[in-house]
């Protein structure tokens, strides 16, 4: 078929963008599935926390794609880690040993509670293999012959069919049952349904191996887990046996102002995942174990792409430079300075905004339950001022910006959210 065809039969429905913009995403639209709802934007460079649309319209980033930039955008060390091993060896089968696999485990394993890494290409995957080895830990350790895993109402786990299923939120699920056995859910934050659950489910051959929690809920609505919760959990783990799983894949690699989201909770996990920042933008997964549960055997996991030299060694500089530029720091001072100025717009409009909460650089500003006014309508109205924000559910704004992020960066942000709760049109009000 050729171009112009396409661009004939293809149905042109957003406002603005040049000719040429519209004739792209056409084509666009005519050739990639459907499976994301987009802003009409085109974006096309980008530099630290800044990203330029293809008619040169500037945004803050604070999406940082989706709180995977974790230096933001064309940073000098990503440009030579890139350069140099693409130069060197981009790309080895795990039929044999690559360095930077190595040093990258080693890193992540003197950084964290756990004992040995396994790499892989993202967030789903990751968790994919930590559900593989609970439940080869459920039948081999704990003998049990329909081993359970428990997660939570309104979490979220990935887009593959376990962990849709392991994600607690039916919206995700639906058209695509059946879906896996052995998933069972309770509300998040509550011990009671935790104990409560397990007392049900282990009456027999089915019993529950693990417990897969995030520290903070990202996608679902950016709800920091309470420490006294996760050390009751932390407790029935121990005393029953079972396995606790950390999903990482959001608040992981310092963006909660910690290395890793579990260390605001004062517990260590027996098994954590690893995704989103850990490459700053580059694709890559890790899932990281302690040695009591180290149980994979040659040949029973395994991915090909994973912990290729390309990946890893890009990953290990971006390790280095949260350790060696001190940027946790930079994530504490930064958070604390725009869940300030956000707390102060809520109060102005106390109305509208229910709630500013977070920790670290992942933030979420929870909008009035019993108004029409929604997240999305914030972003759109954000994008507008040139502002990139995402919605973590229909009611809370949410704020990832790349850990970089300088003050005057957070000040603008600030403004402009204030600049979009003064203009909201009437009937949002
Ligand atoms: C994004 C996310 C995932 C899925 O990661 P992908 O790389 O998209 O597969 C899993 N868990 C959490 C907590 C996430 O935020």
């Amino acid at each position: 078929m050729s171009r112009e065809t396409v661009v004939e039969k293809s149905n042109i429905t957003t406002e603005s963008g040049s000719q040429m913009s519209k004739h792209d995403r056409a084509n666009f639209d005519r050739f990639v599935m459907s499976t994301y709802g987009r802003f009409p934007l085109v974006l096309e460079k980008g530099e630290g926390c800044r990203v330029w649309d293809n008619e040169g319209r500037e945004y803050l980033d604070f999406v940082a794609g989706i709180a995977t930039c974790t230096l933001g955008h064309a940073h000098p060390v990503m440009v030579e880690a890139v350069t140099k091993q693409i130069k060197t060896l981009h790309h080895v089968s795990n039929l044999y040993y690559n360095s930077p696999q190595g040093l990258l485990a080693e890193w992540l394993v003197e950084h964290s509670c756990a004992d040995r890494a396994f790499f892989c290409n993202s967030g789903a995957e990751a968790n994919e293999g930590a559900i593989k080895l609970a439940r080869k830990y459920g039948h081999t350790v704990l003998k049990i012959d329909e081993p359970v895993i428990l997660t939570a109402n309104a979490s979220f786990h990935g887009r593959t069919l376990a962990t849709i299923t392991a994600t607690g939120q039916p919206k995700y699920q639906k058209y695509f049952d059946p879906l896996v056995p052995g998933f069972e859910y309770v509300d998040y934050n509550d011990i009671s349904a935790v104990k409560n659950a397990i007392g049900e489910i282990d009456t027999g051959d089915r019993r529950v191996a693990a417990i897969l929690l995030e520290a903070l809920q990202g996608e679902g609505g950016v709800r920091p887990g309470e420490k006294e919760y996760f050390q009751e959990i932390r407790q029935i783990c121990d005393d029953i046996g079972i396995l606790l799983i950390m999903d990482e894949v959001q608040v992981g690699i310092g963006r909660t102002g910690k290395l890793w989201g579990y260390e605001n909770l004062g517990i260590e996990p027996d098994i954590f995942t690893s995704a989103k920042g850990l490459g700053g933008g580059i694709p890559i997964g890790a899932m990281l174990c302690k040695s009591k549960c180290d149980i994979f055997q040659p040949g029973e996991h395994a991915s090909t792409f994973g912990g290729n030299p390309f990946a890893c060694a890009v990953a290990l500089a971006v390790c280095q430079t949260l350790e060696q530029e001190n940027i946790l720091e930079n994530v504490q001072q930064r958070g604390e300075q725009l869940r300030a100025g956000l707390t102060e717009i809520a109060e102005e409009y106390s109305d509208k905004i229910t709630e500013v909460r977070g920790w670290g650089l992942i933030n979420g500003m929870e909008l009035n339950a019993e108004i029409p006014l929604t997240s999305a309508d914030i972003v759109k109205a954000a994008m507008a001022e040139g502002l990139l924000l995402v919605p973590a559910g229909p009611k809370v704004v949410r704020f990832v910006p790349p850990l970089i992020v300088t003050a005057p960066e957070i000040d603008s942000a600030i403004q402009i959210v204030r600049q979009v709760m003064a203009d909201l049109p009437a009937e949002k009000q």
